[in-house]
């Protein structure tokens, strides 16, 4: 007999799972924003702003309405937890099929992936500087947000989700939309709601069940960015670098980044080197930059409104990541994404208020800015200038959106979920989406989301 999995939420996570479960359960799709329109919540930033854009959404599609669909794996050699990294490991195989469904046009993701890591680790040698190697990122051309399949019975603008137990299981997930109120008998529920919003159906779930829910929403990371400095490059290597910025494949694109360890070897983060014209670094101009990069549509157009776009790092970076011409300029800028560590970070809700507490701790701020110093030190040796913002402050950072991390996932009974993805108090509850990738390292979480996705689907869609 076919089970009845109920899904919530439908952005990147809860999208895949809805299209690969229908094809073996019955599925019902319960999602909080609109079928065609995203939406935003209101939020209370407790210590950091996460950015001057949004990061996030509601809404059909979820942050795949605002994201630039860059497929790169988590590196498990950079994962400190062994028990994530195994699942990391365990996740692997679905890498080509998430990353098709993910608009990847080539069959195999993983073997274009491999084939030009090893292209541009070759051309890393000439420059001699990255010892920690590099990475890629690899674009589709084409995309569009993820949609829920027809035969999936979906529910939008949904409101009030509520649980009934029946023992240690979640019998039905009741809720309203429009003026009717539901109830859905389930075998399965699949939380994806997203790094901000799961912890809150997570809290009502052990609520329901009679268990402590104090540590569900901490553990917030995101990848703190910016642009911290400008190298010029010496002329007979200029060449080597324009191609780390954006490689041109046909039907996808891929760019380039030099891989840093911190000296104690527990963080890793990655730099871009992006073609500028000028050396100097004005962190009015990066903040805007950021802006026009990170903003699309209408958002784009009216922020392009302002004295700031005729500032010539401005007009190279129109030119190159817009139109694709790429300014053969010997200045590069130097884009850092950092890693954090699971910590204090936190989210919680004060009726629809969001309570995001976001912050860089002092020791992320010092490693961080021991590894520009390395930086600025390995890059002498290739560029005729080196101009790294040193030290850099908590200002010179915002949130790469790539939000996880706040719902703990462990081999111990204190972590909330187990490998299969299940929340241990609860005998058929999961949870997919940002908030179960535990460390990020440097890379976009995407891919990863999308792999776990696949694997849960498969096994919880199973007659
Ligand atoms: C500008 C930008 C560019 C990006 N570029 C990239 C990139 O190139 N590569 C990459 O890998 N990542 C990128 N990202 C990040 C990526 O989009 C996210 O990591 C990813 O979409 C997260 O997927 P998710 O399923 O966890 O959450 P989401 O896609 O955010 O989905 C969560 C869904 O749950 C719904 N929801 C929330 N609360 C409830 C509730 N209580 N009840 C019911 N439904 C609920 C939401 O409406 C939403 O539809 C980018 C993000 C941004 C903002």
């Amino acid at each position: 007999m076919k089970k009845t999995v109920v899904v919530i939420g439908a952005g990147l996570a809860g999208s895949l799972v809805c299209n690969e479960s229908v094809k073996e359960a019955n599925v019902v799709l319960l999602e909080l924003g609109d079928k065609d329109k995203v939406s935003y919540p209101r939020i209370n930033f407790i210590k950091k702003k996460l950015a001057e854009v949004k990061t996030f959404c509601f809404g059909g599609g979820g942050t795949t309405n605002l994201w630039h669909n860059g497929l790169i794996p988590i590196n498990t050699k950079d994962v400190s937890s062994e028990y994530f990294s195994e699942l990391l490991d365990e996740v692997k195989p679905y890498a080509d099929k998430a990353a098709s469904r993910l608009f990847f046009p080539n069959q195999s993701y993983t073997s274009e992936y491999e084939n030009v890591v090893s292209d541009m680790s070759r051309e890393s040698e000439k420059l001699g500087v990255f010892k920690e190697g590099i990475d890629c990122l690899l674009y589709p051309k084409k995309f569009q947000r993820l949609e829920v399949d027809a035969a999936v019975d979906s529910y939008y603008s949904v409101e009030n989700i509520e649980f009934e137990s029946e023992g240690k299981s979640i019998a039905a997930v009741t809720f309203r939309s429009g003026y009717e109120q539901h109830r859905i008998n389930a075998d399965a529920v699949i939380i994806s709601a997203g790094t901000f919003g799961t912890p809150r159906l997570i809290g009502k779930v052990l609520s329901v069940l009679g268990v402590s829910s104090k540590d569900v929403g901490r553990g917030l990371i995101d990848h703190p960015l910016g642009f911290v400095g400008k190298v010029k490059i010496k002329k007979h290597l200029a060449r080597t670098m324009h191609k780390f910025a954006m490689h041109d494949k046909g039907d996808y694109e891929y760019c380039t980044a030099a891989r840093y360890k911190s000296q104690c070897g527990r963080y890793t983060c990655f730099a871009f080197f992006r073609p500028a014209l000028t050396m100097t670094n004005r962190l009015s101009i990066y903040k805007y930059k950021s802006l026009l990069g990170a903003s699309s549509g209408f958002e784009r157009i009216k922020n392009a409104f302002s004295f700031k776009i005729f500032h010539p790092d401005i007009i190279a970076e129109i030119f190159s990541h817009l139109f694709g011409v790429t300014i053969r300029s010997r200045i590069f800028n130097v884009l850092f994404y950092f890693e954090q560590k699971r910590g204090s970070g936190q989210v919680s809700y004060d009726g629809e208020v969001l309570n995001i507490d976001w912050s860089i701790t002092e020791e992320e701020m010092k490693v961080y800015n021991d590894m520009l110093e390395q930086v600025s030190v390995s890059m002498m040796s290739v560029s005729d200038e080196v101009n790294i913002q040193l030290p850099i402050t908590e200002q010179w950072l915002w949130s790469g959106a790539h939000h996880s991390g706040t719902i703990s996932l462990g081999g111990t009974a204190d972590e909330l979920l187990d490998k299969d993805l299940k929340l241990r108090a609860c005998d058929n509850v999961y949870v997919c989406d940002g908030s179960v990738i535990q460390e990020n390292s440097y890379a976009n979480t995407g891919l990863t989301i999308g792999q776990l996705a696949l694997r849960l689907a498969e096994r919880v869609s199973r007659p």
